[in-house]
């Protein structure tokens, strides 16, 4: 398609700031055209069911206008194929705004990958090869890539890292008690996820309380589909409750959280289940899903309001967990200026947020409850004034964040 990877030119709206921002999955491509000078989206997508037959793609505009479809996509050459068409369509016009450069959110950086970077050929080798970290990501994300740069050839292509953001952790945070050669050999540490998000979060939440985020010490609590609680020293990660992949840490949707690892042993030994088994189980049969029923937050919500016991139990179960760990991560910042709620549950549950920091009155937490009850798409103070630790509502933006952090990068 003609113009879609050219330059922007130097009178075009937005120039120069304009970046595509790509989320790849193996069944999916989630995309959003954002303009970073106006901190916002021009236009966003999504295509579901690749290489399924039966997909589905969503197309939606600067206005809102939104275009659906059901196609069958093949692959993600043929997911991009039809965003460009989607854009030609419906618009905006990719002339007008043409992206600079192209954002990929990359789940799994290992080690190796501390900031966002440019996508060479030894970039893309590294991150196939930390398909051994992360096999179900990955080679999603790659895929995603190696389609993007033949759809986008002449704009550089920028891996921002879900890791990233935590390889300031550490290592008596990063390392696990475990045979330190061992360990070395099979790459076996912490990573931590959702660091964009963490990141984004951490800043927002400093902007809103006007303090430079160098100065401040935050627990931010992402609670989506997937949860991970971090400690932020001064606008960097220093504990994060995701570890080697993003099972460890708090109850989540379908995913366990912590456990002793014995658990494992013992549903090999004792349950029989094989390794692939117990994988889907920890991962797609286990957190809210397992205990109550219900993967979904507003599901479970809705169970446990209507009377239904093990629904109330798993609630129970998700705020204790979140309230441990901030109990843990403020012994080691030594002080909490603001604990932060962010993502689908996090922004939007204010049952859990009362629930999950219920009791830390006497340790200076205290939430009120005609703010907390406030709906707003707005960061947001739901703490008394009295309240020694602020607590906050900051909505996060992964994608706006990738952004940057790509204009950053190719601005260099
Ligand atoms: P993901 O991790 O996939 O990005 P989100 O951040 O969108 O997920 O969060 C999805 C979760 O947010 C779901 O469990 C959903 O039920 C929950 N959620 C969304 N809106 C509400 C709400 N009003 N009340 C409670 N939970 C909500």
């Amino acid at each position: 398609m003609s113009g879609a990877d050219g330059a922007g030119t130097a009178d075009a709206p937005g120039a120069g700031r304009v970046v595509l921002v790509v989320n790849s999955g193996s069944s999916s491509l989630k995309y959003q055209l954002v303009d970073v000078s106006a901190g916002g989206p021009l236009a966003s997508g999504l295509v579901e069911r690749i290489g399924a037959g039966d997909g589905r793609a969503t197309h939606t505009d600067a206005a809102g206008g939104a275009f659906r479809e059901e196609v069958s996509v093949a692959d993600h050459h043929a997911a991009f194929a039809w965003m460009l068409q989607a854009f030609a369509e419906h618009g905006p016009s990719l002339e007008e705004h043409a992206p600079v450069a192209v954002g990929h959110r990359v789940v799994q950086g290992g080690a190796r990958f501390f900031e966002p970077t440019v996508i060479t050929e030894l970039v893309r080798i590294n991150i196939d090869e930390l398909s051994v970290l992360a096999p179900l990501h990955n080679p999603a994300n790659l895929a995603g890539i190696v389609a993007a740069e033949r759809a986008f050839p002449s704009v550089p292509h920028v891996a921002v890292f879900d890791t990233a953001f935590h390889q300031t952790m550490p290592p008596e945070a990063y390392l696990y008690a475990l045979d330190r050669d061992l360990a070395e050999r099979h790459r076996i540490r912490r990573y931590g996820f959702h660091g964009t998000s963490h990141r984004y979060v951490s800043r927002a939440a400093a902007a809103f309380l006007g303090r430079p985020v160098e100065e401040l010490k935050l627990i931010v609590l992402h609670l989506g589909n997937g949860a991970s609680a971090c400690a932020v020293d001064g606008g960097r990660s220093v504990e994060t409750s995701m570890g080697m992949t993003p099972l460890e840490g708090l109850a989540m949707g379908t995913r366990s959280g912590d456990l002793d690892p014995a658990v494992v042993l013992h549903l090999q030994r004792r349950a029989g289940l094989g390794v692939d088994e117990v994988d889907d189980l920890l991962n797609k049969r286990s957190g809210m899903l397992g205990l109550g029923g219900h993967g979904d937050m507003r599901d479970l919500t809705e169970a446990a309001t209507s009377g239904d016991e093990r629904a109330r139990v798993a609630l129970e179960v998700y705020a204790h967990r979140i309230r441990s760990y901030v109990g843990a991560y403020a012994a080691q910042l030594g002080r909490v200026d603001a604990i932060v709620f962010t993502a689908g549950v996090g922004e939007n549950s204010a049952d859990v947020r009362v629930t999950a920091l219920s009791g830390l009155e006497g340790f200076g937490v205290e939430v009120d409850a005609a703010r907390n009850a406030e709906r707003s798409g707005e960061a947001r103070r739901i703490s008394t004034d009295a309240s020694r630790t602020a607590v906050l509502v900051v909505p996060t933006n992964e994608e706006l964040e990738i952004a940057r952090q790509t204009v950053e990068v190719v601005a260099g």
